[in-house]
């Protein structure tokens, strides 16, 4: 057995005989609320887990469906007392899942396109082709992804747009998937770190200084996971941080508006209050949070590759988390989240990322 394997066994091992089998965590869990197993829960996942792991279970189809309607969400490290990291033993075993040759189809499917053509949604025309824009040298970099480029076009849109009313001197790039879907549904590292290093020799053949990102899971990506196998030789904002510190004077708006706060941006990356002050800064627009909010927030059900795989698994738990609001629009600072929590819509609800909301008052 490789040290690698015997190190996810220790931490297993360890988490289960720290779990005091309390179920605080079942309490916020949304894929728990969805199947109502207990194998589907933070505590149930880490005992598959183990037994994964250790041989004793093989992976069969529900074994993987309780391990992959996983959103990765980290609701449950937040109210866990014992501090169990269920997300990283998720994504432990999932690594072991796939290493051993069990891929959900769907997620091969997107694993594949990123391989071969940079992007999961299998599109061919390149970032800068599809923003419209010339790639440059400049001190400020914008990192639309994936789904801003290729699905939600009008945030990054509306992201150039606020560069341009601001008078900025700004780079689009020639981007890859930042790794964010091949990490979360369990591939090597092997296979992450050369996605990595591309996009951070393109950024910084630019002379970026300062690199600025729409969506939550790209910014954990090349915060949080980027300088664990490269150098990251520039600033990362989020786009919310960056447009918060150029004090953006706006136009009134006598609304009502709820915000939704991303899991990858607020309980992994702790950014909380530059939205919310955002939202501040409109003349006439009142904040009006929902019931569970920044660290107690309730996920989106998009994340972990749960949107690709179990369709119905993400837009019920978005469902649920509409539920909660109680405004006349609801703001959000991710392009996936927006994607996800409209799907679960009959479009008659005013659901926008926070970017294109600014750039309509700017
Ligand atoms: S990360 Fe979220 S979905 Fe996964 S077990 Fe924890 S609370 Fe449940
Ligand atoms: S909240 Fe933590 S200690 Fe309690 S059952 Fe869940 S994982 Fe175990």
């Amino acid at each position: 057995m490789s040290d690698f394997k015997v190190d996810r066994l220790k931490r297993m091992e360890q988490a289960m005989l720290t779990c005091t089998m309390c179920g605080f965590c079942k309490s916020v869990c949304p894929s728990y609320k969805e199947s109502g197993w207990d194998t589907s829960a933070a505590r149930g996942r880490v005992i598959l887990s183990y037994g994964l792991t250790q041989g004793d279970l093989e992976p069969d189809e529900e074994v993987m469906e309780a391990l992959y309607t996983c959103t990765t969400c980290m609701d449950c490290y937040r109210r866990c007392p014992s501090k169990v990291d269920v997300v990283g033993i998720v994504e432990d075993a999932r690594k072991d899942m796939v290493a051993a040759g069990n891929m959900l189809s769907k997620h091969e499917e997107i694993v594949s396109k990123v391989k071969e053509l940079g992007n999961p949604y299998g599109e061919e025309r390149s970032v800068p082709e599809s923003l419209g824009e010339e790639v440059r040298s400049a001190s400020l970099a914008y990192f639309a992804g994936c789904t801003a480029t290729y699905r939600s076009e009008s945030i990054s849109k509306a992201a150039l747009s606020i560069f341009k009313k601001l008078g900025e001197d700004f780079t689009v790039l020639d981007e890859v998937c930042c790794g964010s879907v091949m990490g979360r549904v369990g591939c090597p590292d092997e296979d992450i770190t050369p996605l990595m290093q591309r996009n951070i020799d393109n950024i910084s053949s630019l002379g970026v200084e300062t690199l600025v990102l729409s969506c939550a899971g790209c910014y954990r990506m090349f915060k949080e996971d980027y300088p664990k196998h490269v150098k990251v030789p520039f600033r990362v904002l989020h786009f919310t941080e960056w447009l918060v510190g150029r004090k953006p004077v706006l136009r009134p708006l006598e609304k009502r508006i709820a915000y939704h706060d991303p899991c990858h941006l607020g309980r992994h990356a702790g950014v909380y209050d530059a939205p919310r002050q955002l939202i501040g800064s409109i003349p006439g627009a009142t904040l009006v949070e929902m019931t569970n909010n920044r660290e107690q927030s309730r996920c989106c059900g998009g994340g972990g590759g749960v949107r690709s795989a179990y369709p119905e698994v993400a837009r019920s738990i978005a469902s649920a988390r509409l539920d909660e609001m109680e405004a006349d629009i609801l703001v959000t600072a991710c392009p996936f989240c927006v994607t996800n929590l409209k799907a679960a819509t009959g479009e008659n609800m005013n659901i926008m990322d926070i970017t294109e909301l600014v750039d309509c008052l700017l």
